[in-house]
């Protein structure tokens, strides 16, 4: 049996797949291309079972057609991250242990030493490709399909590993809860070695025999112009996205606001994830584009978890329900928690990654009777999720209480003088931990008094959720995803 990704490739192959800057690609050229570069890798190595190709190349069809290449060959994909330096490409490369390199010409110097250093093959995707496809071997869905690096928020990133089954899984999942359908055209603005762009978006437009369109790069001008062009029916981003495609739409002029919000409004679908979606920058943006953006919660190892729904009412600063075949549990110390009851996440079903790589007691320690511990913290309110936070960064045990660092950075958000922030706890031996607050002030405000934002914030926060020390800085540090870096934020502290 061929992969069911491949053999619906094959019922709609005429239709268009990929756009480009480059031009159109239909699932017949994706299909010809991947099986030429899986013909490539085999003549490489001539089993590819288990093997690990890491590969490099910016978002577009290469890209697409070097992803399905590995899986056709039997091979497991690991994409790199175009914007990691040097160390960080390493670390994933010798971490999957990785027996073969692709890169893009743009990466050539870098990786070709990482190679040559490694001892690894390394092919350039510039390379002729041979003409003779070879019989491509039966992959079965049960094999291991791509390992995925974690984003790297509280630690070092995590290889994740799912098998094609998983992938299916989570992209079903997502087929049917957001009703994707052949006529779908999404605009591709996301990294392609995270979870969010790879599965979400590419994965799910290409299953549903839908259009892809990448953007090479992301930048605001490009995005809104696309969105103008008026032709896209879904978009997804990150939160800090949103804020960048708003202030640029703050800056236009009237007219062109128009045109940009009318581009939005042909749109049936805009979704935000992988991390908080504060609640100012969803109305906000639902007063720009009149979309109630749909937000919903998921990892690099379970694929989505929790989703608003498409149709009917959406609550903000909530992450929904279950989606589709996903089973969600929320237990404390105690057990199973009931609703209004904070507890932690524990997810079960097919979309549940196989293994952490090569690390099977992380894999063991993640999971309690079968279900993955995600170490996220919510509680259910009005029968909806709503997330408190992670179980280690942003659950600050102060003076015998728990308290949850989003809420309060919810509610500070609000202070006039306020752009960002991040709160954290930082150890004390009296309070054990003491609730801190790295802040980025709005352009031309005045400067901000401990004394004075503490009497701010005390009219609007239980007194032991206020921050007892503040510190500004210029911007939040974050990651390739844009999450912010916590574990950095409580070393400013420290400093
Ligand atoms: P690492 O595991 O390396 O620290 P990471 O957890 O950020 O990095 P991802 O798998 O990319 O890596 O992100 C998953 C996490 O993102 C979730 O565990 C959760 O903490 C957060 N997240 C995702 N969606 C949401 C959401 N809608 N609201 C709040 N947090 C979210
Ligand atoms: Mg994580």
């Amino acid at each position: 049996m061929n992969l069911p990704l491949i053999i619906r490739a094959e019922e709609h192959s005429e239709k268009i797949a990929i756009v480009t800057t480059d031009g159109s690609f239909t699932y017949r050229d994706l299909l010809y291309t991947s099986s030429q570069i899986a013909t490539s890798l085999l003549q490489n190595a001539k089993d590819l079972q288990e093997k690990r190709v890491a590969f490099l190349i910016p978002p577009g069809f290469e890209y697409v057609a070097t992803q399905w290449g590995i899986w056709r060959a039997g091979g497991i994909a690991v994409p790199l991250c175009v914007s990691h330096p040097r160390p960080e490409l390493e670390y994933v490369i010798t971490n999957s242990g990785a027996s073969i390199i692709v890169a893009h010409p743009n990466f050539e110097s870098i990786l070709r030493s990482l190679a040559e250093e490694h001892n690894l093959r390394f092919i350039l995707t510039s390379e002729t490709l041979p003409s003779n496809v070879a019989p491509l071997p039966e992959v079965d869905i049960t094999r291991r399909a791509l390992i995925l690096y974690t984003s790297g928020t509280t630690g070092k990133p995590k290889g994740v590993v799912t098998t094609h089954q998983n992938i299916q899984a989570q992209v079903t999942s997502l087929n049917t809860a957001w009703e994707w359908t052949s006529s779908d055209r999404i605009l591709h603005i996301l990294p392609l070695h995270h979870i969010h762009g790879i599965i979400n978006v590419l994965t799910c437009a290409l299953w549903a025999g839908a259009e892809c369109h990448l953007l090479s790069k992301f930048d605001t001008e490009t995005v809104w112009r696309r969105i103008c062009d008026g032709d896209l029916t879904l978009f997804m981003a990150v939160p800090t996205i949103y804020v960048k495609l708003i202030t640029a739409w703050e800056n236009a002029s009237k007219e062109r606001q128009k045109t940009m919000s009318e581009g939005c409004a042909k749109m049936r679908l805009m979704v935000s994830g992988s991390a908080a979606l504060p609640v100012q920058v969803l109305e906000k943006w639902q007063s720009i584009s009149g979309h109630f953006l749909l937000e919903r919660y998921g990892m690099t190892e379970i694929g989505m978890a929790l989703s608003n729904p498409l149709h009917g009412e959406r609550l903000a600063g909530y992450v929904g329900k279950p989606l589709p075949k996903v089973e969600v549990r929320l237990v404390d110390e105690k057990g199973l928690v009931s609703a209004g009851t904070p507890g932690e996440i524990q997810v079960k079903g097919p979309g549940v990654f196989l293994e952490y790589w090569q690390n099977p007691e992380a894999t063991a320690k993640a999971f309690q009777d079968g279900w993955f511990c995600t170490g996220d913290t919510a509680v259910v309110e009005n029968e909806n999720y709503r997330i408190l936070g992670r179980m280690s960064v942003d659950i600050i045990k102060t003076g015998g209480y728990k308290v949850s660092a989003l809420e309060i950075e919810e509610v500070l958000r609000s202070h006039p003088d306020i752009q960002e922030c991040a709160v954290v706890g930082v150890a004390d031996i009296e309070w054990g931990e003491r609730v801190c607050a790295a802040l980025v002030l709005l352009q031309g405000s005045k400067p901000l008094t401990l004394e004075s934002f503490r009497s701010w914030a005390k009219e609007r926060l239980a007194v032991y959720k206020v921050p007892t020390q503040i510190l500004i800085v210029e911007e939040l540090p974050r990651n390739a995803m844009g999450k912010v870096t916590k574990p950095t934020v409580v070393e400013l502290f420290r400093a």
